[in-house]
């Protein structure tokens, strides 16, 4: 059996499982009756990533509220239980409350913490990265200048000067396979090393719908003429701040070339090839690791046929 028989439902970094109370957070005295709640518990990260206990089974660490961790107040939602969780940047601690918020744990980075957490797990550290990374980046106001104020439990930034309300921000970035014949269009960016290939993806530009960003994306860095998107899953990629479309799309042939600065080789793979691939056979070819939607996109696209 190869590893695509396995493939999962869905992409990593899907299923966070916390009510996002995005009605209560709106009540600013309800927020700070569960600032100030003995049950609630605080989720640390920092740029390096999540703090988490455990080797065998790691998992986010829910560690009390210390005095002044919470003054920008950046709530995550409730659990099952009821209990709340806040985040709070480490990097933003003076260094002697930073060792406190780790006290002894360690920060994973997000990618192991992907390949390794159950998937709720997975996907509450990567939602608390993708807040955190827009907060630490958005604490001025894209309008004036002025430094904004968090608001709503941290589902908001207002400008106290001009008024305007910042909302949490994600990129979309189309990512697709390309069949044509059994083969799979397939590249290497550039900086990657020899052998390691993978799906195509690109930034949705500004006044463009997904479908047609795959079919300009796989012209640009291939030459070759793609037809027919269809949406496949979605998933949360907070690398800082991208929202992952995958699609499925065909072409007619032709013969893939570099045609921009962003790859360094594109190729038809045959379908033999690619398995051999996913399954470790191959020294000279690795595919993208499971915790990306690109390999979950190819591991589909093997089983499926
Ligand atoms: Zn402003």
């Amino acid at each position: 059996m190869s590893a695509a028989a396995d493939s999962p439902a869905l992409p990593p970094f899907t299923g966070m499982a916390l009510d996002r109370v995005s009605t209560e957070r709106k009540d600013g005295g309800w927020v700070r009756s569960r600032m100030a709640d003995p049950g609630t518990r605080v989720i640390a990260a920092g740029r390096d990533g999540v703090l988490v206990a455990g080797d065998e089974a790691p998992e986010l660490v829910r560690g009390p509220v210390r005095d002044g961790w919470l003054s920008e107040p950046i709530l995550l939602g409730l659990d099952d239980g009821g209990a709340a969780l806040f985040a709070v940047d480490v990097d933003g601690l003076a260094a002697e409350e930073r060792s406190r918020a780790l006290n002894g744990n360690r920060l994973m980075s997000l990618r192991e913490a992907g390949a390794v957490m159950v998937p709720a797990e997975a996907g509450l550290a990567a939602y608390v990265m993708a807040l955190l990374n827009w907060h630490r980046r958005h604490r001025f106001c894209a309008n004036c200048g002025h430094a904004t104020d968090v608001a709503e439990g941290g589902g908001l930034r207002q400008c106290p000067r001009c008024g305007a309300n910042h909302f949490p921000r994600t990129d979309p970035v189309v990512i697709m396979t390309v069949e044509h014949d059994d083969r799979l269009l397939l590249g290497r960016r550039a900086g990657w090393p020899p052998g390691r290939l993978s799906v195509l993806a690109g930034f949705v530009s500004p006044g463009e719908s997904a479908e047609e960003a795959v079919v300009r994306e796989v012209e640009e860095e291939s030459g070759i003429i793609a037809r027919d998107p269809v949406f496949v899953a979605s998933q949360p990629w907070p690398f800082p701040a991208s929202l992952m479309l995958g699609f499925h799309a065909v072409a007619d042939g032709g013969e893939p070339r570099v045609a921009d600065d962003e790859l360094e080789e594109v190729h038809w793979l045959h379908r033999d090839a690619i398995a051999e691939a996913a399954g470790g056979g191959d020294p000279g070819f690795q595919l993208p690791p499971p915790v990306s939607i690109a390999r979950f996109l190819i591991d589909r696209w093997i089983s499926e046929s």
